[in-house]
C-alpha cells in the first residue's frame, strides 16, 4: 500500500502549531498540533474529547458553518484535524480557531452533545477543565501565528 502523505512529514521536527496538512480540490486540511510528537505527555482522552465537542459546536454555530467540512482528533492524541472549504482564507480559519479557544476558556456549562448517552459514544468520558487547559496552552502557542507559518518544517 502507498504511504499516505500525512505519514511522510517529519514528525521529529514538528512543533506545536497550526499547519496546512494538505489541499484536496476545494478542501484545506489543517493540522493543529497541540503536543510535540513522540515526547508526551499526550492529550488525555477525556480533555481531547471535550475539546472535540466544543470545537465542532463552536465552528458549526459560527457564520462560517457552511465552510467547515470536519473537525476531529488525531489518533496519536497530539492534535486535531480541521477541514474547511477554500472559500475560507487561511487567516479566517486561524482566527476562527483562536475564537474557539477563547470560547472554550470561558465556557463553564454542560458539554454540548454529551448530556445523555444517546448523544455521544462515550458520554461520561469528558473533562472540561482539562479542555480549558489545552485551549489556554494553544492560545499562547498561536498568539503570533500567521498564515506564512502554516508550512511544515522540512
Ligand atoms: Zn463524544
Amino acid at each position: 500500500m502507498e504511504k499516505i502523505k500525512s505519514f511522510c512529514i517529519n514528525h521529529d521536527k514538528l512543533q506545536k502549531g497550526f499547519y496546512v496538512s494538505r489541499i484536496d480540490g476545494d478542501v484545506i486540511t489543517y493540522d493543529i498540533r497541540m503536543v510535540v510528537p513522540n515526547r508526551g505527555p499526550y492529550l488525555d482522552n477525556a480533555g481531547l474529547h471535550t475539546f472535540e465537542h466544543l470545537f465542532a459546536t463552536y465552528v458549526r454555530s459560527s457564520s462560517y458553518s457552511d465552510r467547515i467540512v470536519y473537525v476531529g482528533p488525531m489518533g496519536c492524541r497530539t492534535g486535531f484535524y480541521y477541514l474547511t472549504r477554500d472559500t475560507m482564507t487561511k487567516q479566517e480559519a486561524l482566527d476562527l480557531f483562536r475564537e474557539t479557544l477563547d470560547f472554550m476558556i470561558g465556557y463553564h456549562g454542560p458539554v454540548p452533545g454529551a448530556e445523555a448517552p444517546r448523544e455521544c459514544g462515550n458520554w461520561l468520558n469528558h473533562d472540561l477543565e482539562e479542555c480549558r487547559e489545552y485551549a489556554k496552552d494553544m492560545k499562547e502557542v498561536l498568539k503570533d501565528w500567521t498564515p506564512e507559518m502554516m508550512v511544515y518544517p522540512e
